[in-house]
């Protein structure tokens, strides 16, 4: 029953995101963009909420885009194929830009999974798998779908692989919980090793998953339901 609740309150909100209208859950209301033109005109206001290309702005960065893929927790592909660009805005943007800076002093990189997700994306999660404890639930919006998000390890510039951290990717069991201790002492000091430096450098750590860090203040970004297709045209008509 609850499930079928659940079910019943998302497709409400969907139709009343199509037809215009914020939707109000717990009275708290959540307004989408759709439209990479109001993006740009909130950055012409505010320059802090514009999205910025991670391939441009942080040295090193090493892109393996898993839901651009069947290579994720959902077996399905979730992005458009052959989707090699993520965002996060300004702000996070500097921050990662900086801690790849200081990797780079010790031979490591930043290897990212995830920042920038359409909010259509969320709902098809929560559609397929329904579910708090694994996905966001779409009344509220992910940090991802407001760019303040990363979902990142780390990788040894000599070797090009990945750090030997206590899970993979998407991995929701208790083991990816920070604090778990059962694991490797290797283990234990690159996830603490990235947590310092992501928190060093102003990102805040998700106590479940020691892959996901976000910015504060996230009430100050709009939830967005931008295409990546469309962000590339928009970004590419602002930077001329
Ligand atoms: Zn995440």
């Amino acid at each position: 029953m609850r499930a079928v609740l659940k079910m019943y309150m998302v497709r409400l909100i969907l139709v009343m995101l199509a037809i215009g209208i914020e939707a109000s859950v717990n009275g708290q209301s959540l307004v989408v963009l759709h439209s990479p033109a109001e993006l740009t005109k909130k950055t012409q206001q505010d320059p802090s909420q514009g999205l910025v290309d991670l391939a441009t702005a942080v040295p090193h960065l090493k892109l393996d885009l898993r839901y651009a893929s069947t290579h994720n927790f959902t077996g399905v592909r979730l992005y458009p194929k052959g989707q090699h660009r993520s965002y996060l805005r300004r702000d996070p943007a500097a921050a990662l830009a900086q801690a790849a800076k200081e990797l780079e002093a010790e031979g490591l990189g930043i290897w990212v999974w995830d920042a920038y997700r359409p909010y259509s994306v969320t709902v098809r999660f929560w559609e397929m798998i329904g579910d708090e404890r694994y996905v966001a639930h779409p009344s509220k919006g992910s940090g991802h779908n407001r760019g303040i998000a990363v979902d990142l390890t780390l990788y040894d510039m000599k070797t090009g692989k990945v750090l030997d951290m206590p899970t993979e990717f998407d991995d929701f069991s208790e083991s990816a919980h920070h604090g778990y201790a059962a694991l490797t002492e290797k283990k234990i000091s690159n996830r603490e090793l990235l947590r310092v430096v992501m928190e060093r450098n102003g990102f805040i750590k998700f106590q479940t998953e020691w892959w996901h860090y976000y910015w504060p203040n996230a009430d100050r970004y709009d939830v967005l339901d931008i295409p990546f297709n469309e962000l590339k045209k928009e970004l590419r008509a602002v930077e001329q």
